[in-house]
């Protein structure tokens, strides 16, 4: 198991990813699409439901291993 030494923490807004829901680590670059099933891609640490809804997803880049979190899933919701 691979433990990054060092931490590095990025958060994307749910409105910048592409509509296919791939994006680029913020890090290295990296693309990432979290339909792909292969993980070797990315590693997902965490996910964050309310109401049913995907609120915030926690995943770590397989090849820099930058947590990145993806937020704002819920646009329609004024918090
Ligand atoms: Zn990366």
């Amino acid at each position: 198991m691979k433990k990054p030494e060092k931490k590095c923490e990025h958060t994307i807004k749910a409105m910048c990813i592409e509509s296919d829901g791939s994006f680029n680590c913020p890090q290295c670059g990296m693309s990432i699409s979290p339909d792909d099933v292969n993980d070797d891609n990315y590693q997902i640490m965490d996910t964050k439901v309310v109401n049913d809804e995907l609120a915030e997803l926690v995943i770590a880049c397989g090849k820099c291993g930058c947590i990145i979190k993806l937020t704002g899933f819920q646009q329609g919701f004024d918090a």
